[in-house]
Formats: C-alpha cells, structure tokens, sequence
C-alpha cells in the first residue's frame, strides 16, 4: 500500500529538529523507518510531517566514558553499533544487534527508533532494562534522563512525550550479561525474550509477555531462584498464532533461566 501524502522535513540539528516538532502539526520523528513507515502504510499511524533526523550527527555514534559506560546516540544503526569498537565494552549490545531481523533492517533501524517503539517483540527494551540503561530525553524545557522502568511506559508508549526526542542511551560499565529468546524461525520474531545482568544485583528482563519488560530481580543467580521469579511474577502473557499464554509463561522461565546461566559463565570467565 503506498503512504498518503506526508510533509517532510530534514533538519540537521537536535535545535531545529525540536523546533519543527512544536511547529509542524502532527509532525513525528522519523529514524530508520522500519517500523513507523510500515505502520503508516498500514494506516495503524498517519503522521502529518515527519521530521527525519537521518543528517543529524550529534545524535549518531557509540562512545565509551572515563567511568566505562557506553553512550550509545539514538540514531546509531545496528550495522554502525556492530561496526563500532566501543560497542564492545558491553559485548552484549552487539551479539544481541547482530540478531535482529536480517541486514536490511539492521542497516536502517536504529537504536533509538527500537526502544522508542517499544515493541513488545522488539530485543532491545528487555535488554536494556536488564542492563540498567539510562535515556536521555530532550524538549523545549531541556534535557532529563530517565531509567529503563521509567522510560517504558506501554505499547509503542514511552517517556518521549509529544515535541520531544530522545538523544542517547547510556548503559553502564559491565560484562556478565545474557540474552536468550525463542524466536518465529531464525532471527525472526522473538515470541519471548530475556535478558540477564550480574553486574551489581541480580537482574532478569523479560520481553513479549507485557507490554513492558517485566523487571524480576530474583535476589540470586541460582536455577531455582530465577525460575521461582518467574513463576512469582504472575505473568499475563498473550496468546496469540505463534504461542498460547500458557507456553509463553513456560518459556518465560525457560529463557529467563539460559540468560542467567550465559551470565553466569561470563561472570566466572
Ligand atoms: C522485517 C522486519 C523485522 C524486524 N524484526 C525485528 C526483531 O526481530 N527485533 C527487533 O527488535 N526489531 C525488529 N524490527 C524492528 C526494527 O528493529 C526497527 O528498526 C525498530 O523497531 C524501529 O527503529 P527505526 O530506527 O526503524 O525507527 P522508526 O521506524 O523510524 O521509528 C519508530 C518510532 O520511534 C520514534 N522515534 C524514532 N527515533 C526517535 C527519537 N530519537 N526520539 C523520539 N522518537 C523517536 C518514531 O517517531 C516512531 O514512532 C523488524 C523490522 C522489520 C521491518
């Protein structure tokens, strides 16, 4: 289906970029595309102008901090955070890009646009909840940086509120991490996800049973605790084509358990 017509902008700053937010009626953010063009040629999102934020560099690029966290701009690729040394400071966030969808996409998507769409299938808000990211969030009042409980605010809902945009992640300094999904075919959908981290305490994310990731801190990184967490969490999932509620509740467990168990061996290596 073809889009209707849109205006269109290319502002080549965060200033101008704002300023075409608040002016422009209906106007919203444009990153990669890859999901908002699809929503809108679906009609499920009809934007009157969007404002592509593809030529502004201060939002492009991954660096590492004095204090060793990765700062991670929001419209950095998934290609460009595979492609970037420091990236792998925090070698989760590439072996978790690298599986996303197919080339195509991770060479347009966006970190940004990822956890801004708040996917419940999407990988990056589990992960990043379990890590502990920060995100900072620019308006016409300034600048707040917000958690990842704070930033997830429902489906496709999130702390970036109208006129406002997000500039850039921030994931603190840390190795023991894990990623475990089940996905629709290889790289496809994830149907459940979860995330560990055993940098400080204990923490699970898990993805595509809310629709936020569910934040379990199973207070040890024991088999029986996590799956206890799990189990304690009582957990709403979907039932959908793809799985029923029941078998998502149970995977739930299942991946929650192998990201831990990744976590744990990286822990002692
Ligand atoms: C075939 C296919 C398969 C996919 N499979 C997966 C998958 O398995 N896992 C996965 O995680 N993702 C998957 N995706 C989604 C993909 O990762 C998207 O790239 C991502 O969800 C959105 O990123 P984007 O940069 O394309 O954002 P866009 O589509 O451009 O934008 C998405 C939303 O975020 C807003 N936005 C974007 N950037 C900002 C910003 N800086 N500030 C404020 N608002 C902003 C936009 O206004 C829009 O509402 C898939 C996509 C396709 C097409």
């Amino acid at each position: 289906m073809l889009l209707r017509e849109v205006g269109y902008a290319r502002p080549e700053s965060v200033e101008d970029a704002l300023a075409l937010l608040g002016e422009l009626e209906g106007a919203r953010a444009l990153a990669g595309g890859q999901t908002l063009i699809n929503v809108m040629k679906a009609r499920a999102a009809s934007p009157d102008a969007l404002v592509d934020l593809n030529r502004i560099e201060a939002l492009k690029g991954v660096s590492v901090r004095g204090d060793g966290a990765v700062e991670i701009g929001a419209m950095t690729t998934y290609s460009e955070l595979l492609a970037s040394d420091a990236a792998h400071a925090r070698p989760i966030l590439a072996e978790v890009c690298a599986t996303i969808a197919d080339v195509q996409v991770r060479n347009r998507g966006t970190v940004g646009g990822n956890v801004c769409s708040n996917d419940p299938t999407n990988h990056l808000p589990p992960l990043l909840a379990a890590l502990g990211a920060e995100f900072a969030i620019v308006g016409p009042e300034g600048e707040r940086t917000v958690s990842a409980e704070e930033f997830f605010l429902g489906v496709y809902l999130t702390a970036v509120g109208p006129g406002e945009l997000l500039t850039r992640v921030v994931v603190p300094a840390g190795r023991a991490d894990g990623f475990a999904a089940i996905t629709i075919g290889r790289d496809g959908t994830c149907i459940v996800n979860a995330a560990a981290s055993l940098d400080g305490e204990p923490r699970v994310a898990i993805g595509c049973v809310d629709a936020v990731p569910v934040v379990l801190r199973p207070g040890s990184a024991e088999r029986e605790a996590v799956e206890q967490a799990v189990r304690d969490a009582n957990l709403d999932p979907p039932s959908d084509v793809h799985a029923s509620a029941d078998y998502r509740r149970r995977l739930a467990e299942v991946v929650a358990v192998r990201a831990i168990m990744q976590a744990n061996e990286r822990k002692g290596s």
